[in-house]
């Protein structure tokens, strides 16, 4: 049994919990005391303990964009051009190495999960690698290494928009068809610390019937489901000129929709859509932060959840890595769409941090700190520079004023991954992320 005894605690719930005693057996809660003092040989977290942050939406090579591509101006589609540059120099000894160093900052960022979105199957030209899924080894080993959960979403993706071939780096993105995705994404299993998901690309990626396919196989195994949609308007119009539906409506058609599904972004929809996903209690995972830095526009979150979707949150693109302000995203981005304050209470945009993610990713007993729970502890220094001197509300102070760089210890399944701010398992992945990037560099 290990004891860590938290300062303050977030249970759930609008208030926090001061004088915490979690125990912890088998990487898992085993008990929760409160208003206890510290007994001896006890493990002291310090500021506010949350339960683990999960995010839900990534693209980790996307992280070698970050300062290269957002002040060079363009919209999604000239920013995607840049990306699939990166794409086609990718092997998978460079995706592992990227990977250890990006889910290591998403680990100091007090990340203990990720739903990892991946479609960089083959090798640049399209044919498999000896092992078919050797790309997704690469993450899975990368997520262990750095003390991560990942639920690994293979994704889907057959066309290179819609009714068009796969044309250039996107032939590493693409099976056959349908039933040769199910078969490759077959040979992958679940283990303690990863779980596999399915992914519908898009729209613009996935006919309808393939769609189908994929939608039956995540439901025969009862695996999450993930897919983007309507991130632009340009796949609205092409959607509909096509198909003579909006993608939600093609998607509902195809059974996609669902309480076991997620969709990412969902920003441009009209209200029967948003109908649409709530009445099927669809997941929404918002990413403000790569939709703000892309220029997609601000979706319709509040009315979704009203409609009935629990939201949850990813960083996608990873243009930043900080689920604090994914957060505070979600309500600063509404007010300035509404003009209004407080659409929702802190405690809603910690959940949709915590525990709807791990839902969204398959880890239906994560993301609170409660018996049975996964021990998955994320302290956030509530005496830095950028907390000092708040209010008595600890949730609003984290909300809104704390960064990831006030993540001080991070505990994933009772095994401690990063304390005062330092990952024991990956000792610099700044370093580590430097030295491939050089690589990729002097490859161009
Ligand atoms: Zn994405």
């Amino acid at each position: 049994v290990t004891r860590f005894h938290a300062e303050h605690a977030w249970l759930g719930g609008p208030g926090v919990t001061s004088g915490v005693l979690i125990e912890v057996q088998g990487g898992t809660i085993a008990s929760v005391a409160t208003g206890v003092t510290p007994p001896p040989g006890t493990r002291r977290l310090r500021g506010l303990t949350l339960p683990g942050l999960a995010n839900a939406h990534s693209h980790a090579f996307h992280r070698l964009l970050r300062g290269r591509s957002q002040a060079a101006g363009g919209d999604f589609w000239t920013w995607r051009h840049a990306m699939y540059a990166m794409a086609a120099r990718l092997t998978p000894e460079r995706y592992h190495r990227v990977a250890l160093a990006v889910y290591a900052e998403m680990a100091l960022a007090g990340v203990t999960c990720v739903g990892e979105f991946h479609y960089l199957h083959h090798r640049p030209d399209g044919r498999p690698y000896d092992d078919p899924n050797e790309m997704g080894h690469a993450l899975v080993g990368a997520a262990g290494a750095a003390g991560l959960r990942i639920t690994l979403l293979d994704t889907c993706y057959l066309t290179g928009g819609i009714d068009r071939p796969l044309e250039g780096v996107q032939r590493r993105f693409g099976d056959a068809d349908a039933a040769g995705w199910a078969e490759r994404v077959g040979a992958l299993e679940d283990s303690a610390g990863s779980r596999v998901g399915a992914a519908v690309h898009s729209v613009r990626a996935v006919p309808p019937e393939s769609a189908a396919i994929v939608a039956e196989w995540a439901r025969a195994r009862a695996a999450p489901l993930h897919f983007h949609l309507s991130e632009q308007p340009a796949e609205n119009r092409d959607c509909v000129a096509r198909y003579g539906r909006t993608p939600a409506e093609v998607l509902e058609a195809a059974e996609v929709l669902g309480a076991g599904a997620t969709a990412v972004h969902a920003t441009h929809l009209g209200s029967a859509d948003v109908d649409r996903l709530g009445a099927s209690a669809t997941t929404v995972c918002a990413c403000p932060t790569t939709e703000r830095d892309l220029a997609d526009g601000i979706g319709p979150l509040r009315a979704l959840a009203r409609a009935g979707c629990p939201l949850a949150l990813g960083s996608d693109s990873h243009a930043v890595i900080d689920l604090l302000e994914e957060a505070r995203a979600l309500e600063l981005d509404e007010r300035l769409g509404r003009g209004r304050r407080g659409n929702w209470a802190p405690h809603e945009l910690l959940s949709a941090a915590t525990v709807a993610g791990h839902r969204a990713l398959g880890w239906p007993s994560a993301g609170r700190l409660v018996v049975g729970a996964p021990a998955d502890l994320v302290s956030v220094d509530l005496a830095s520079v950028r907390t000092a001197g708040t209010g008595p509300d600890l949730l609003a102070t984290v909300v809104y004023a704390a960064a990831a760089a006030d993540v001080t210890d991070v505990v994933v399944g009772g095994r401690e991954v990063v304390r005062d701010g330092c990952h024991l398992l990956v000792p610099e992945p700044a370093r580590a992320l430097t030295a491939v990037v050089a690589e990729l560099e002097g490859d161009r």
